[in-house]
């Protein structure tokens, strides 16, 4: 696996799939969700309605898909982060989940490449270098025949500062 660090937005990525951090409610939000929503334009919104009335809302972990609207990617994965509350017991392995079954998602749709944001760091609070740590180790250990390429988007420093150093160490192993 192929594993790449990049500092901006993950609105410009030519990624086949972009991942967004969203809410249970896929009807978008603040932070990189309102990113992706305002640059993909209404038709990401159209689908995860769609989607909605279908399954009713997206749980913690689990995660869907939609088309990409106007952005350079082909795909955007939704994938609902956990709330950080303290509990390392239930918000470690939910996190653990969201890169897990976005990684599953993006190998059913044939996926080569495919960006991560760092998925619940914002508004959801989760400790950066915890989630840092997770997010490298899972994508790390999966296997893939089509995933090929993965890009982990930092938007602030400080991640993107914890995201270097992990996979510096991880290229040393
Ligand atoms: P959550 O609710 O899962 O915490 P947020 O969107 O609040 O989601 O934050 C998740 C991460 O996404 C944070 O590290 C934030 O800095 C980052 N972020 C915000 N906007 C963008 C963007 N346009 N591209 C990439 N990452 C972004």
């Amino acid at each position: 696996m192929n594993i790449e660090l990049i500092k901006g937005d993950i609105t410009k990525i030519q990624a086949d799939a972009i991942v967004n951090a969203a809410n249970s409610s896929l009807l978008g939000g603040g932070g990189v969700d309102g990113a992706i929503h305002r640059a993909g334009g209404k038709q990401i919104l159209d689908e995860c309605i769609e989607i909605r009335n279908k399954q009713g809302k997206c749980n913690t972990g689990e995660a869907v898909v939609t088309t990409a609207g106007n952005l350079p990617a082909q795909y955007v994965i939704h994938t609902v982060g956990p709330v950080w509350n303290g509990d390392e017991g239930k918000c470690f392995p939910l996190l653990e989940n969201c890169y897990k079954n976005s990684l599953k998602l993006a190998e059913s749709l044939g996926i080569k490449t495919i960006a991560f944001p760092n998925i619940s760091t914002g508004v959801y609070r989760f400790p950066k270098e915890a989630a840092g740590k997770i997010a490298v180790e899972t994508v790390k250990n999966f296997r893939s025949d089509t995933v090929g390429k993965i890009i982990f988007v930092c938007f602030d420093d400080e991640n993107e500062a914890i995201y270097r150093e992990l996979l510096e160490n991880n290229n040393k192993i």
